[in-house]
């Protein structure tokens, strides 16, 4: 996510991050494959619309948890934008719900595990969907249910925007990541980024009236008209996540990137964007960039797309979007290019952004502005680094008895603002990057994350390896995060 400007402030101003840094290596690290085999998901869609979703889900799942199994849960974040759900904070609720209040959710049907039905329980105020079943280590199963799902309207990640574009994401039933012997439930936040998931492979179907232009996670493998609906067919393999927008007046901008002499497809979806032609080359550049420093993009297309979603912008699988909202010149820029770094952090190589969101989002924050230094902006990167600095330290000179805590290893539910989320966790995250960047210099730093990028590539990243790999590079570097992960 990229905080909007405006929300960076709570009892003291901060301005933006930005950033960069110089640097040409090829890195051929090869890859690993994911974790075989990674949760497949068949995900058949219909939309009426207006605002309402129809799903068949049918998800296949190997037990590689270690143990045996006697339940599935699933995450229904839908449900966070029910009445009384917690999708934004009450000071957000006038921008978010344009015209008026209004709630959506999922209601869950026919529930069956390899074709019987099965016991199934929702529980967490509606956030998860429990399954009994009986798995061995290495046992697979197919759960398969139906949903009903009601759309908001409301300018967020989830429902019918205020330009009439209809925002998919984490709109199906998301199996929860298993850690530790049991599946992590974490209860949706209106502070952060909420979403912790493993790789998995999508195999979508669209039924949508044939007005509507869909940019998606993923390639579009097959398009056709059925009488008034368009029926479109999806492909996402080995993402985080699968996101999906939809709206009548999408514009499509398409170019191409190179990652590792491969050919990546950048298709820019917006509404109106007069540069349209410069923000796709931005981002195309940016994933060029990146795939040179840091390993090369995995996937065949790159998805970004203009929409509002309650925040600067947005990450998720092979897709990014950004906010219509962001309209400075500038801070537009900025938060493309950390929109598309998320693609290396988030969505390659993920991290717990429950317990330790500093993780994906100060090293995210660090390579947009690393991108802006070694395009020769120095000032976005010496900028970024003194607002991080003026920011956090507005808060820390906040009265005791507020309460300001900046231990960087915060649970994401302890945050009661926007503002001191964006402190912590984007400021101080990227103040900690911009130090080991000054202690293990270019070289160091491209190491590093090379290292860091090719071995947690499609898993989860713990702290600890972030952090092996920098010692790997410096002794210092566990003093510096020994400094700022407090
Ligand atoms: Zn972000």
């Amino acid at each position: 996510m990229k905080a909007r400007k405006c929300f960076w402030s709570a009892a003291a101003a901060c301005v933006v991050l930005l950033g960069a840094l110089v640097c040409c290596c090829s890195c051929d690290r090869p890859l690993p494959s994911p974790n075989t085999p990674v949760p497949v998901y068949d995900l058949d869609i219909t939309y009426d619309g207006e605002n309402t979703l129809l799903l068949r889900e049918e998800l296949l799942f190997t037990n590689r948890t270690g143990g045996s199994l006697s339940t599935l849960s699933l995450h229904l974040y839908a449900n966070a934008y029910a009445e009384g759900g917690v999708c934004c904070l009450p000071e957000e609720r006038e921008d978010v719900y344009y015209n008026g209040e209004s709630f959506g959710g999922i209601e869950v049907y026919n529930v069956e595990i390899d074709g019987s039905g099965a016991e199934s329980e929702i529980k967490a105020d509606g956030g998860i969907l429990s399954v009994a079943c009986r798995l061995d280590e290495g046992d697979t199963a197919t759960l398969t249910l139906n949903a009903r799902i009601t759309l908001p309207e409301c300018n967020a990640r989830f429902g019918v925007t205020q330009s009439g574009t209809v925002n998919l994401t984490a709109f199906y039933p998301v199996l929860c990541a298993h850690r530790n012997g049991e599946w992590r439930e974490d209860a949706y936040a209106p502070v952060g980024d909420p979403f912790l998931s493993d790789i998995s492979s999508f195999y979508v179907t669209l039924d949508a009236p044939a007005e509507y232009v869909a940019a998606a996670s993923g390639e579009v493998t097959s398009s056709s008209l059925r009488g008034t609906e368009r029926h479109t067919e999806i492909t996402a393999e080995n993402v985080r996540d699968f996101a999906l927008f939809l709206s009548p007046e999408f514009e499509v901008y398409v170019t191409s990137a190179q990652a590792d002499g491969k050919d990546v497809r950048v298709a820019y979806y917006h509404t109106g964007d007069g540069d349209a032609a410069r923000t796709a080359r931005l981002a195309a550049d940016a994933l060029e960039f990146f795939s040179s420093e840091f390993g090369a993009y995995p996937y065949p297309s790159f998805t970004l797309v203009t929409t509002e979603v309650g925040a600067g912008g947005m990450e998720y699988g092979a897709l990014a979007a950004v906010d219509p909202s962001v309209t400075d010149e500038q801070e537009r820029a900025i938060t493309v290019v950390h929109e598309t770094a998320h693609q290396w952090w988030f969505g390659v190589v993920g991290s717990d952004q429950f317990n330790d969101p500093w993780q994906d989002e100060g090293l995210t924050e660090f390579s947009a502005i690393f991108y802006f230094l070694s395009h020769g902006d120095e000032e976005v990167y010496r900028s970024s680094v003194a607002s991080a600095k003026a920011c956090l330290a507005s808060y820390l000179a906040l009265p005791t008895e507020i309460g300001f805590d900046p231990n960087l290893r915060r649970h994401l539910s302890t945050y009661v603002s926007v503002g001191e989320y964006v402190a912590v966790t984007y400021c101080k995250g990227l103040l900690l990057f911009d130090a080991l960047y000054a202690l293990v210099g270019d070289d160091g730093m491209r190491e590093a994350l090379t290292v860091y990028f090719s071995e947690n590539a499609f898993s989860v990243a713990d702290a600890e390896d972030i952090i092996s790999a920098f010692t790997a590079v410096h002794s210092g570097a566990a003093a510096v995060f020994g400094e700022y992960l407090c």
